[in-house]
């Protein structure tokens, strides 16, 4: 794969990839952690893109990693790796901890191939407010490892882990998918696991995926032409609508944020969260309390979502938003 992001659509599997090599996973038999984070693997760069545009803030970089050859790294949808950065943590003298980011490409990775990974980053950057401008002392140091790395570096990973956030097992059951910025992470590899890899899940899927993502401006759409894809093949099975809150604003001129975009769709939302659709949010903490506002306000006179939205806040909470 070159430094590009796209994946080839709709190819289908080479046939060096078996099915029953990768489709014994599930929600019940997850893959089992293929390097723990005290004994790390070395994976290596094969691609890596700014995917935004130079308008939109700061830096958003899709990239591929390769696992060594011969070793099988199996990890599923909805699941997390840990990126150990290199170098000392010069508070403590001792090594970095890992840092836990959410999985962007399928199972079968970007290229098809079942021995790459592929993760979605913003560069982390320190604004100091009484300076007035970035403290280059205080900026993320993996984010900005992975985001400077180049093609043929290496990256110490480990898991992968995450049981709580994986695709229903029923293929009838609808998926809302919320997020903001690089919190698409966990839903393209839904997407690309529904819509553009060819697999079983694939086939039987007969629900609606439903994507709401938020982002600043227009060039910061993330994996928009992706997306565009599979609602044009799958017209009935997939939407997506975006809250762009920087050129976006509400009735009242407020900044059209992804709850609002939940929002101007509550009944639809609400209907198929009562016939058992599941809803899944990622990104900003700060999204939540307008998305349980925008939805409580549905409560009263709906019983059985009230007690969904019991189950989705355990989820909340357990998956850790802000935790990427
Ligand atoms: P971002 O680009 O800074 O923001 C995305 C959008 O959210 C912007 O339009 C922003 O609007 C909006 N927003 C800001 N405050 C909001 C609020 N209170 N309610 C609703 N929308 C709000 O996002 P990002 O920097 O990519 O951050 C995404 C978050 O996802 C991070 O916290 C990251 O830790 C987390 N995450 C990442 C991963 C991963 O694998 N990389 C996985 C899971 C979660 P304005 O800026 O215009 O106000």
């Amino acid at each position: 794969m070159d430094s590009q992001y796209k994946t080839r659509y709709a190819n289908g599997l080479p046939a060096a990839v078996t099915l029953t090599s990768m489709e014994q996973w599930n929600n019940n038999n997850v893959p089992p952690m293929f390097a723990k984070p005290t004994a790390p693997i070395e994976a290596t760069v094969l691609g890596i893109t700014d995917i935004i545009t130079p308008d939109a803030p700061g830096d958003i970089m899709h990239i591929a990693l390769k696992f060594p050859d011969g070793m099988d790294c199996p990890y599923i949808e909805g699941q997390s790796i840990s990126v150990i950065p290199p170098g000392e943590d010069p508070k403590t003298g001792r090594a970095f901890k890992p840092r836990l980011y959410s999985i962007a490409s399928a199972r079968y990775g970007d290229d098809e191939k079942a021995n790459t990974i592929s993760l979605c980053i913003r560069r982390a950057v320190f604004w100091d407010p009484e300076l007035k401008k970035e403290d280059p002392e205080k900026k993320g140091v993996c984010s900005n490892f992975l985001c400077d790395a180049k093609i043929g570096d290496k990256v110490m990973v480990s898991g992968p882990v995450g049981k709580t956030m994986l695709l229903p097992e029923d293929p009838n059951a609808d998926v809302i998918m919320v997020g903001t910025g690089t919190g698409i992470a966990p839903f393209r590899s839904f997407i690309h696991r529904l819509f553009i890899n060819d697999n079983e899940q694939a086939r039987n899927f007969k629900g609606k995926a439903w994507l709401f993502l938020g982002v600043p401006v227009t060039g910061g759409l993330l994996y928009q032409d992706e997306f565009a894809h599979a609602k044009a093949a799958y017209p009935d099975n997939f939407d997506v609508e975006y809250a762009i809150s920087r050129e976006q604003t509400n009735a009242d001129g407020t900044k059209r944020y992804v709850q609002n975009a939940l929002l101007e769709n509550v009944d639809e939302v609400v209907r198929r969260m009562d016939n058992g659709a599941h809803i899944y949010f990622c990104g900003l903490r700060g999204m939540m309390p307008g998305i349980l506002e925008a939805l409580e306000n549905c409560m009263d006179d709906c019983s059985v979502f009230q007690e969904r939205m019991k189950e989705v806040s355990f989820l909340l909470f357990m998956y850790g938003l802000d935790g990427r």
